[in-house]
C-alpha cells in the first residue's frame, strides 16, 4: 500500500470513487462518503472564520459522535489540532487537560455543559463554545454558515493534526501528538493486519478519545470501510447490533468482553458476519479469552497498542489462537505490524536482553507520535534516540512473539529479585473469594521492597489471609511471595478502568521514595 502523506487524502479518493455510497453510521443516520467530506470540509472552514490558524487546538468533548471524527479529519484540513477529551474525567481533571491542550475553541456535548459550566472559570485559553446536540445544535448552525473549504491546509507528514491523551494509568495523562505521518503508517499497517477493505462494516464502540476508538476508525476509513459508530456500550444492543448491520470488524477492551458473556442467551446469537474480533487495550486473562473463544466462533485477534504509537503495534491473529500445538501462545500479545520494530532493553543500562528474559520494550516506526505536547523533559525521557521506551515489560520468543508481563514502573524489586506483580496477581486471582487482586511493592527495611497483596473478595464471602499466604507459598517462589494481604471494597480505577497502583503505593511510600 502507498504511504498516507494526509490523512484526509483517502476520505477524498472514496469520495471519487462512491460518493452516494454510506461512509458512516450512528445511531438512525447515515451519511454518504460525499456528505462526510462536505461535512469535515465545512468543519475546516468554520473553524478558519472562527479565527483559528494551523497549529491551533481545539476541544471535543462528548461521548461517541460523529462529529468528533468529522472535528478531527477537519482539522487535518485546517492545519489545526483535535484533542479529543476524556468524558469520564472528573471536572477538575477535565480542567486539567483543556487548559493542558491550550484549546481556544471547545465544541462541547450537550449533556457536558453543566460539567463545563462548573470549571469554566478556570478554564485559560477557551475563547469560544460550541454546543452540539440539544434543542438549539450549535454545532449544526456553525456547519451550516460556511461553505465547505475546497483545499486542505499544505501540511507536512509531521504536523500534529490529533492530540490524544495517554490514560493516565502511571501518572498525568499526557498529550500524544499524532501526525499525518503517524497515524497514516497506522492506518496501512493496522488495515493490513486486520484486513480492512472497502466491504468492511467496522463498528466503532470504544471510545473516541483513544486510539481504540479515533484510530481503529481511521484505519477502516481509509480502506473504504463503512463506519457503524456507536454512542457508548452498552453491552445487549451492541450485540444485537452486531447483527443488525452484518458488522465484520469491532475492537473492545478486555472489561467489555467480559460484559458479553453475562448477556441473557449470548452463546445462542449467530455472529456469522464477523470476521475481526479485536480485545486489547489492557491485559487479557486467559480465562476470559478461553471462555469468550467458546462462546463466539469468529477470528480473534489480540490488539496490542499505546496512545504514543497512534494504536495497535503488535497483534496475535487468529491462527496463533487456534494453534492446539502451542496453546501459550494464547498469552502473547503478538507480533509487530508493519513498520514496527520492537526490542526488549534492560531499563537500567539499556542495552538488548537475550530471548527469553524480561525488559523493556522499545519500538521504533513510522507511527510512533513526535513527542507530548509540551512536555519536553518527558519526551526527552520516552525516547533512545528514534527508539520509543513504552513502559511496558515483557519478553521475546524465540518465535518473534512479545509477552507483556507488566509495567516497568510496577515491578517490584525485593532483594535484588525482579517481581513481576501480573505473576503473583495470577496466583492469588486462583485462590477461592479472590474477585479482583493489584499486588504492589511496599517498602522494606532488610530487602527494599516487599509484595503486598490487595484484594477484593467476592462478594458475600470472607477471605483468611493466612490460608491465602499459605496457597501463594505454595505456588509462588519464596520471594515472590506476598508478605502481607490487604482486603478492601474496591480497587481504584482511572477513568478508562485501569487500576491505579500508583494510588495503593503512596500511602506505604509517604515520605520515601521509591527507585522506578
Ligand atoms: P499512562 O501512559 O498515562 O500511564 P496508559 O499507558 O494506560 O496511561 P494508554 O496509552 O491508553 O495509556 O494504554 C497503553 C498501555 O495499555 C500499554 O502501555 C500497555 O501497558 C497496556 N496494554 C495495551 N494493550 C495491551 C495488551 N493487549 N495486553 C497488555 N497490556 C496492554
Ligand atoms: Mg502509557
Amino acid at each position: 500500500a502507498s504511504p498516507i502523506h494526509h490523512v484526509f487524502d483517502p476520505i477524498t479518493y472514496w469520495v471519487s470513487q462512491d460518493p452516494t455510497r454510506v461512509a458512516l453510521r450512528f445511531e438512525e443516520e447515515s451519511w454518504t462518503w460525499q456528505q462526510l467530506s462536505d461535512r469535515v470540509r465545512r468543519n475546516a472552514a468554520a473553524q478558519s472564520a472562527l479565527g483559528l490558524a494551523p497549529g491551533d487546538r481545539v476541544a471535543f468533548l462528548d461521548k461517541n459522535h460523529p462529529a468528533s471524527l468529522e472535528t478531527t479529519l477537519a482539522c487535518a484540513v485546517a492545519g489545526t489540532v483535535n484533542a479529543v477529551l476524556n468524558y469520564r474525567l472528573a471536572p477538575s481533571e477535565l480542567a486539567y487537560v483543556i487548559n493542558d491542550s491550550r484549546a481556544e475553541l471547545l465544541i462541547l456535548g450537550a449533556e457536558f455543559v453543566d460539567v463545563i459550566d462548573t470549571i469554566k472559570p478556570n478554564l485559560d485559553h477557551v475563547r469560544t463554545i460550541i454546543v452540539l446536540g440539544g434543542e438549539a445544535d450549535e454545532y449544526e448552525a456553525w456547519l451550516g454558515k460556511a461553505p465547505p473549504r475546497e483545499t486542505a491546509h499544505p501540511t507536512h507528514p509531521e504536523d500534529c493534526f490529533l492530540q490524544l491523551y495517554t490514560s493516565g494509568t502511571t501518572g498525568h495523562p499526557k498529550g500524544a501528538m499524532l501526525t499525518h505521518r503517524s497515524v497514516g503508517a497506522h492506518s496501512i499497517a493496522a488495515s493490513a493486519a486486520f484486513g480492512f477493505a472497502r466491504d468492511s462494516v467496522n463498528m466503532v464502540a470504544m471510545p473516541l478519545f483513544h486510539v481504540g476508538g479515533t484510530s481503529w476508525a481511521l484505519a477502516a476509513m481509509s480502506q473504504g470501510a463503512e463506519t457503524v459508530l456507536v454512542r457508548e456500550v452498552v453491552p445487549a444492543m451492541v450485540l444485537d447490533q452486531i447483527i443488525r448491520q452484518s458488522v465484520t470488524h469491532a475492537f473492545f477492551v478486555p472489561a467489555v468482553i467480559r460484559f458479553f458473556l453475562q448477556v441473557p442467551g449470548v452463546s445462542a446469537l449467530d455472529f456469522r458476519s464477523l470476521r475481526c474480533l479485536g480485545y486489547g487495550g489492557s491485559p487479557m486473562p486467559e480465562a476470559l479469552l478461553r471462555e469468550a473463544m467458546s462462546t463466539f466462533d469468529v477470528d480473534f485477534y489480540q490488539v496490542y497498542g499505546m496512545t504514543e504509537a497512534s494504536g495497535v503495534f503488535c497483534v496475535l491473529g487468529p491462527q496463533h489462537h487456534r494453534d492446539s500445538a502451542r496453546p501459550e501462545r494464547l498469552r502473547a500479545a503478538g507480533q509487530p505490524i508493519e513498520g514496527v520494530e520492537v526490542r526488549v532493553v534492560d531499563p537500567a543500562f539499556g542495552d538488548e536482553v537475550p530471548v527469553g528474559e524480561v525488559g523493556e520494550f522499545q519500538i521504533r516506526g513510522p507511527q510512533v507520535m513526535t513527542g507530548y505536547w509540551q512536555r519536553e523533559s518527558d519526551t526527552a525521557a520516552s525516547f533512545d534516540g528514534e527508539w520509543f521506551k513504552t513502559g511496558d515489560a515483557g519478553r521475546r520468543d524465540p518465535d518473534g512473539f512479545y509477552y507483556v508481563e507488566d509495567r516497568v514502573k510496577d515491578v517490584i524489586i525485593s532483594g535484588g529479585e525482579n517481581i513481576y506483580p501480573a505473576e503473583v496477581e495470577r496466583v492469588v486471582s486462583e485462590f477461592p473469594g479472590v474477585a479482583e487482586v493489584a499486588v504492589i511493592g511496599v517498602p522494606d527495611d532488610k530487602w527494599g521492597e516487599a509484595v503486598r497483596a490487595v484484594v477484593v473478595a467476592d462478594s458475600g464471602t470472607d477471605i483468611d489471609e493466612d490460608k491465602l499466604l499459605d496457597f501463594c507459598a505454595a505456588h509462588l517462589a519464596g520471594y515472590k511471595r506476598p508478605r502481607t494481604v490487604d482486603i478492601v471494597p474496591s480497587l481504584p480505577r482511572n477513568a478508562t478502568g485501569k487500576i491505579l497502583k500508583r494510588d495503593l503505593r503512596a500511602p506505604h511510600w509517604a515520605g520515601r521514595s521509591r527507585s522506578v
